[in-house]
């Protein structure tokens, strides 16, 4: 069979009022990936993560899709979201197998390995949008708030220290994990740094952003409703 574009599939199956179990879903091929524009590329993971919510993913041939593309990928997408267990940017957004690059790390802070990474999904892989997502109650962000100091795990919180530093509170403000809309503002604040950590470190995404091929955007996925809001 011939691979079906995802937009065109994705937009088919949202339009259709029933949930189709057999419906084919393939992934992307080069041609669809370059045809797409970020702004349509940030569509589909908005439309994928509505379908989410509503409980009306699309069942996949996942193995079908790794056969599909066992010779060649072409991600639409790059998602840094959290290690949480519960913030998989694949399920979040309602995406297959060759459908998006995900990279992960407690608390969704960028690094040189990292940027890397997201240098060859984008200038070399072709990707043409990279999301920066956190979540709500992230356990890194209260672990960083209340300051734990746990082997390496003290390095990786210390990332976050600037974004808990950034939120500003009335005195006698409880500034620990206790205060979930304290730590849910600090998890917004540390998304939008690294979003501008991102562009500040990284000349090739930069560039691209600058020449309309990629755009680069944070986002809060909320653990109580499975949304993920874009900032
Ligand atoms: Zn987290």
């Amino acid at each position: 069979m011939n691979k079906v574009r995802t937009l065109f599939a994705a937009t088919a199956i949202v339009a259709s009022s029933a949930a189709c179990a057999s419906t084919s879903y393939e992934t992307f091929d080069q041609e669809a990936q370059q045809a797409l524009t970020p702004d349509q590329a940030l569509e589909l993971l908005q439309e994928g993560n509505a379908r989410f919510v509503a409980g009306e993913s699309i069942d996949r041939d996942l193995i079908d899709q790794q056969l599909d593309t066992a010779d060649g990928q072409f991600p639409f997408a790059v998602v840094l979201s959290c290690l949480d267990s519960r913030s998989a940017p694949e399920v979040v957004f309602d995406q297959g197998v060759g459908d998006i690059f995900v990279g992960r790390v407690a608390g969704n802070v960028v690094d040189t390995n990292l940027l890397g990474s997201f240098e060859f999904a984008t200038a070399a892989a072709g990707s043409k949008v990279i999301v920066v997502m956190g979540h709500t109650a992230c356990g890194a962000v209260k672990g960083a708030c209340d300051g734990v100091e746990v082997g390496n795990l003290t390095a990786l919180l210390d990332e976050i220290e600037p974004a808990i530093d950034a939120v500003s509170t009335p005195a006698g403000t409880d500034r620990s994990s206790a205060n979930a809309d304290f730590v849910n503002r600090v998890v917004e604040t540390n998304v939008r740094m690294q979003v501008n950590e991102l562009l500040r470190r990284s000349d090739v995404v930069r560039g691209l952003v600058e020449e309309g091929q990629v755009k680069v955007v944070g986002a809060v996925h909320d653990l109580a409703t499975g949304e993920v809001r874009f900032l």
